[in-house]
């Protein structure tokens, strides 16, 4: 367990061996080829859209037609799939939410957040990521935890957030528990130096880890993790940090590089999970992020955790 604390509080509380038994054994039942199967599609699914040229960003983002895939494929999941559209400035944005009601609180959220727009084909950002969220999706729904799980799959990531932060503003009132954003999952190597770090953090040389990046808030939740990543066949190294703090240096920039970064702001303890992106991948934001350049052992193991560690904290 590798746990840079950057702000130092008291020992959280984890899981009792029982609950951390049930989570291990649920996310131990991820389908390896239905994530890569979601991967595909997806990339399918953006090869057939014209995409939308942005001018003031000098890229193109592709979402109508990954929203599309998304919602038929949630839907004949047997999920039903809420669109919530705003269009404000101009912009028209399309969140898509899909609820698993608790069993017993089922006013009480876990969200498990994930962007679905993308530069290019988008098979590790963001492709891997929903991979992860429709696995974990299916498994909950056989056998709901007591919290409702709630999937937000966001529009506009790649442009300010802009999705996440209407979502957030437009919820204030939901009563959130915890928050698990994950944004490129998929990418793994255990070359020496494949893994490179931004100025002002040290990491480790190797790509081999899955990087739990949280609010103070979060400790709990990255413990959690931390004790599931841990008990996993085989385990999932992590690196974790917490309390990245304001956005002062440079180093803390990149920690608010997703949509977790507006929960935090609006005071919601919130974990991202993510393979570092470009700080490894090669093809971030090309035409490259393909599924070839996948690890799908990697990508399956950061669907276990996922799956494990949103029916832990459903459960807690
Ligand atoms: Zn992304």
């Amino acid at each position: 367990m590798v746990m840079l604390l950057l702000a130092c509080v008291s020992t959280p509380e984890g899981l009792d061996a029982a609950a951390l038994d049930a989570a291990v054994t649920l996310g131990a039942q991820v389908d390896d080829a239905a994530l890569m199967a979601t991967v595909e599609g997806l990339v399918e699914a953006r090869a057939q859209d014209e995409g939308e040229y942005l001018e003031f960003k000098e890229f193109t983002l592709y979402h109508a037609e990954a929203r599309r895939w998304c919602t038929d494929t949630l839907t004949a999941m047997g999920f039903e799939v809420v669109t919530e559209t705003t269009t404000e400035d101009g912009v028209e944005v399309n969140n898509l939410l899909v609820d698993i009601p608790g069993a017993s609180r089922p006013e009480e959220l876990v969200l498990l957040t994930a962007h679905y727009d993308a530069v290019g084909p988008g098979a590790d950002d963001n492709g891997s990521a929903l991979a992860a969220l429709f696995e974990a999706a299916r498994l909950l729904q056989q056998d709901p935890p007591a919290r409702t799980v709630r999937l937000v799959l966001t529009d506009w990531e790649e442009v300010y957030t802009l999705g996440a932060r209407r979502y957030y503003r437009d919820h204030q009132s939901d009563d959130v528990v915890a928050v698990v954003n994950l944004d490129a999952v998929g990418v793994a190597s255990s070359a020496p130096g494949s893994q490179r770090a931004p100025t002002g953090l040290v990491l480790p040389d190797t790509a081999d880890f899955l990087g739990v990046i949280g609010d103070a808030d979060a400790e709990q939740d990255a413990f959690i993790a931390n004790q599931i990543a841990e008990a996993m066949t085989p385990p999932l190294p992590l690196l974790t940090l917490l309390g990245p703090g304001d956005l002062d240096n440079a180093a803390s920039l990149h920690l608010h590089r997703s949509d977790h970064s507006v929960a935090w702001a609006y005071g919601l303890p919130a974990l991202f999970l993510t393979d570092t992106a470009d700080f490894r991948s090669d093809t971030y934001h090309t035409p490259d992020d393909l599924p070839e350049t996948l690890n799908p052992d990697f990508l399956a193991q950061s669907a276990r955790l996922t799956a494990a560690l949103a029916y832990a904290r459903a459960e807690l």
